[in-house]
């Protein structure tokens, strides 16, 4: 099984569904990930090109620490993310075409800020471009009906899973995946005054409760034509 998961910043995949790409790790798959910005605004003090810098490495860090085979880094600029930007969905659809998942996670498309929103369209339009054979110009075409799923908002707000991942093996990995973000671990207590690793903690057990396990992430499929499977894609 190949699993590829599209996120908007470089923690943005940790925070929603590293305990579920973890546990596809462990039985077996692999596991490929992919930001889209390269969060450059994410920081008080930090100027944006250090800290582009900064937070890819500590992507790559966590990346490696889940077991992904391979981090890609699209590396937009913050608050430029924009589902028409044809250089994105090209080397989205690169991306792609290199994993060649079985499944995609990514944001959902009501998700909320507009670059967690553009990178959701990017990577379903990407997706579909893929698979065009006259669009395919580093990497051969790679089929363009990918079942996906859109993970968890941040806090769980207005998404309601339909699909649930028990992660209660894999909370203690997915967090501290999570604080090798230092850089935004510091600044979300810093500038927020918000503990992300005991808010996202908190959150899983949340996911947890509603399916009866101690730990768990939330999922929707991306519910268009022909997006969907026949085989259970989530682990
Ligand atoms: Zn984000």
């Amino acid at each position: 099984m190949r699993v590829l998961g599209i996120g908007c910043h470089p923690d943005d995949l940790e925070i929603a569904c590293s305990g579920t790409l973890r546990k596809y790790v462990e039985q077996g798959a692999d596991v490929y990930m992919c930001h889209v910005a390269n969060g450059d605004q994410g920081h008080v003090v930090i100027a944006p090109g250090p800290l582009a810098k900064l937070r890819a490495a500590e992507a790559e860090k966590a990346g490696a620490f889940i077991g992904a085979k391979q981090v890609f880094n699209i590396d937009v600029h913050d608050m430029q993310i924009n589902r028409h930007d044809q250089a994105a969905i090209n080397a989205i659809a690169d991306v792609v075409r290199i994993a060649r998942p079985d499944v995609i996670i990514t944001h959902s498309d009501d998700d909320y800020m507009q670059d967690h929103v553009e990178t959701s369209h990017l990577a379903t339009n990407a997706t579909f471009m893929s698979g065009l054979p006259h669009c395919a110009v580093n990497q051969p075409a790679f089929t363009s009906f990918i079942p996906t799923f859109f993970m968890d908002s941040l806090a769980g707000v207005n998404f309601n899973p339909t699909h649930y991942v028990d992660i209660s093996d894999q909370i203690e990995y997915k967090l501290q995946a999570l604080a090798m973000h230092e850089s935004q671990v510091k600044w979300m207590l810093e500038h927020d005054d918000i503990d992300f690793v005991d808010m996202i903690r908190t959150c899983s057990r949340y996911r947890g409760y509603q399916c009866g396990v101690a730990y768990a992430e939330g999922f929707r499929p991306y519910n268009v034509y022909p997006r969907h499977s026949t085989k259970h894609l989530l682990p």
